[in-house]
């Protein structure tokens, strides 16, 4: 998933709608969304959240990390934890 705006794979990423066209949405990253929010509505529930599985060292979804450690990926705010796979391999 890439930013509509910048073209950014950012770590967290919104899905939005524009207020005057429902038919126009899209995905964007936080900078982007920012000076538009008065024109665009955030979908609630379709934010897609990645985290760094520290164990492998790919990036999966945030719902797919037991542990999730807020900025442990390094990289600005992106979260880190261990994956659901690695977790059951380290079991
Ligand atoms: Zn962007
Ligand atoms: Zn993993």
């Amino acid at each position: 998933m890439r930013c509509a705006g910048c073209g950014d794979a950012a770590t967290v990423l919104k899905t939005v709608v524009c207020r005057t066209d429902r038919e126009r949405r899209g995905v964007l990253c936080t900078s982007c969304w920012l000076p538009l929010r008065d024109r665009l509505w955030i979908i609630p529930g379709s934010v897609v959240v990645w985290g760094k599985c520290l164990s492998h060292g790919s990036w999966v979804s945030l719902r797919d990390l037991v542990d999730v450690k807020p900025g442990a990926a390094g990289k600005g705010v992106a979260p880190g934890g261990t994956c659901t796979m690695c977790a059951k391999e380290g079991a």
